[in-house]
């Protein structure tokens, strides 16, 4: 079986690797400073790398619709550790639901500045009652005049702090039923009505918040895909939230992992002879093997136009990406033995999830405990795969217990 891309993919992968090397400086202050990213960036949507399928009027580079290519590009930007993701919510939620069901004002006025990383955005979903069963959110916008104003009080949002901007979901329809009276909110952060409180998690940091709304307001047309559409537009949201993952990233946390089990002892030999961590170390390499050619196999159909529902492979994607890193940390964490009782240094979301940079396994083992519940838990995924792709049973919700 030939896994290559094949020669005319292959040469591309050179000269993004070209470009790669001409335009990114090395050295850890380039990671740190913004303006090296930014000019990066830009750089690699002039030349048709970055952002391929949002139009140039909105600051993309406007390509022709290329699966392999665009993998190639976020391979080999990963590969040389470029932080080129320049805000995650905005760059990968808000600007794709924009592009799918935004007004023409709202593309012109956010998607650009977003892009180039001059608005930072946060996601406004969960609430203390309403995660997995998300149409359960109490927080409420009323309109008043020519403004939403808003009350309520959001948790785990993340990167609240540092955001500008906010895209969430607020009951607006007093009247209507569970699903059908949320809408889709955009609004300012730094303003007298919104309070962002951080939550520190188990390994020290606080990249999460809890945000309260006191009569916080936003404009009455910030509204995007129409007033008490939210629902419809947070599927299209969670659409690109779910795209979490890659099998590049787990299999550079493998490969990091079988230095480590060369480096650690056990009975004085290496861990890597040892025939019961062998075993394992072969049943991980398995599994890594099988969701790299998984995700191979989609990319394959995506690209001969054969994937008519790319939602359900994504589910599986997320559901096993995260269950198979768990098992890597897991196993890492048996390696370092007492070096799993140190304090974690906080190595940052992004890197933690693709495999770039130094590896803490104190820290990636705390975080993949994260990764089972971001963008919707595991649990839930594999009802959504039982019910939409086996065509099993719907699972009991509470409202039918309760019935
Ligand atoms: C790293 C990270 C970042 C996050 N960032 C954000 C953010 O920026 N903005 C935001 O709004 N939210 C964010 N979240 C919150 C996340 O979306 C929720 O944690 C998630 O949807 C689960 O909701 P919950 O925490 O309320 O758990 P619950 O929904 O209460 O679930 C608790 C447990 O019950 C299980 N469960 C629930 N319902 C079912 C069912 N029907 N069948 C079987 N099992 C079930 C779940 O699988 C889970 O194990 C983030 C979470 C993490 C971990």
């Amino acid at each position: 079986m030939d896994l290559s891309f094949g020669a005319e993919y292959e040469a591309f992968r050179d000269e993004v690797k070209l470009f790669v090397s001409e335009a990114w400086p090395r050295g850890a202050d380039a990671v740190c400073d913004r303006a090296v990213q930014l000019a990066f960036v830009v750089a690699a949507v002039e030349r048709g790398y970055l952002y391929r399928s949002i139009p140039k009027k909105y600051g993309g580079s406007e390509q022709e619709f290329d699966s392999l290519r665009e993998s190639i590009i976020v391979e080999e930007f990963d590969r040389a550790a470029v932080p080129w993701r320049l805000g995650n919510q905005g760059v990968g939620q808000l600007v794709p639901t924009l592009l799918e069901v935004g007004d023409e004002w709202q593309r012109e006025r956010f998607i650009r500045p977003t892009l180039r990383g001059e608005y930072v955005w946060c996601q406004g979903y969960s609430e203390p009652g309403a995660g997995s069963d998300l149409a359960a959110l109490r927080s409420s916008a009323r309109l008043e005049g020519d403004e939403w104003v808003i009350n309520g009080h959001k948790i785990w949002t993340s990167d609240a702090e540092d955001a500008n901007f906010m895209f969430g979901m607020f009951r607006t329809e007093r009247e209507a039923s569970k699903h059908a009276g949320i809408s889709y909110l955009l609004l300012e952060m730094d303003q007298p009505g919104v309070d962002v409180r951080p939550l520190r998690q188990i390994n020290g940091a606080t990249h999460f918040h809890e945000v309260f709304f006191d009569d916080a307001r936003t404009p009455a047309d910030w509204v995007v895909g129409g007033r008490g559409q939210g629902w419809r537009v947070a599927r299209v949201n969670l659409k690109h939230e779910r795209n979490l993952g890659s099998g590049q990233a787990m299999r550079r946390r493998f490969h990091q992992l079988l230095d480590l089990a060369q480096s650690a002892r056990i009975d004085g030999r290496p861990a890597s002879r040892d025939p019961v961590m062998r075993e394992r170390l072969a049943e991980l390499e398995c599994l890594v093997r099988c969701v790299e050619t998984t995700s191979l196999r989609q990319l394959s159909a995506v690209a001969h136009g054969e994937e008519a529902d790319i939602g359900l492979p994504l589910l599986v994607a997320k559901l096993y990406g995260s269950e198979v890193m768990d098992r890597i940390a897991g196993l890492a964490y048996d390696l370092i033995g007492a070096d799993g009782l140190l304090a974690p240094t906080d190595s940052g979301w992004a890197d933690l999830q693709s495999g770039a940079g130094e590896i803490d396994w104190v820290d990636q083992y705390l975080f993949v405990l994260a990764m089972r519940i971001a963008g919707g838990s595991s649990n839930i995924q594999r009802n959504l795969i039982g019910e939409r792709g086996l065509g099993l049973p719907r699972d009991l919700r509470a409202t039918d217990v309760a019935r």
